[in-house]
């Protein structure tokens, strides 16, 4: 996957902090973008430290912060065009907000439905070798598992993890 790979080569390339801009435009270019102070923005926020996990109103939110000017739905359009080029990953959540995800591996998710955002279940935890055949005429195209979570009510706040066990204590 030719977009894919341009995405490993963004995150390997040193140890800057920011990405340049050279490396911003030439995202743009492959994805087909005009490289305005916006989409440089964007592209620097989903690309410059690390995978995330983004949804179009928090990204908007993001880029209003950094003085960028633009609209909901260019931020929408960019990240849509991005996720057609194969640069970020659209996950299917329920529900009216679209979320985005730079890391391109097929991997599955929990969603906190409280604190709406991401986070990424580790590999291999999901078994799913017992799935019905497709419908007549239709074929497999993927299995995306978004696991619901909320914090337990009397939890104290704790950074969110993955707890494979039940019951140690
Ligand atoms: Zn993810």
């Amino acid at each position: 996957m030719v977009a894919g790979s341009v995405g490993m080569a963004w995150q390997g390339e040193g140890n800057a902090e920011a990405p340049d801009d050279t490396a911003a435009r030439a995202l743009l270019r492959q994805a087909g973008l005009r490289a305005t102070r916006q989409r440089m923005a964007l592209v620097d926020l989903l690309f410059g430290c690390g995978g995330r996990h983004v949804s179009v109103e928090g990204l908007h939110r993001e880029l209003l912060g950094l003085g960028a000017p633009g609209s909901i739905s260019c931020v929408y359009n960019s990240l849509r065009r991005f996720s057609e080029v194969g640069l970020v990953r659209r996950v299917p959540v329920y529900g009216a907000t679209s979320y985005f995800d730079t890391k391109l591996d097929h991997h599955h998710h929990f969603y906190a439905e409280d604190e709406d955002h991401l986070m990424d279940v580790p590999m291999n935890a999901i078994a799913l070798d017992d799935l019905p055949p497709p419908p007549l005429g239709y074929e497999l195209v993927s299995v995306d598992v978004v696991v619901r979570v909320r914090r337990e009510r009397s939890a104290k706040p704790v950074r969110p993890s993955f707890r494979s066990g039940e019951g140690a204590s």
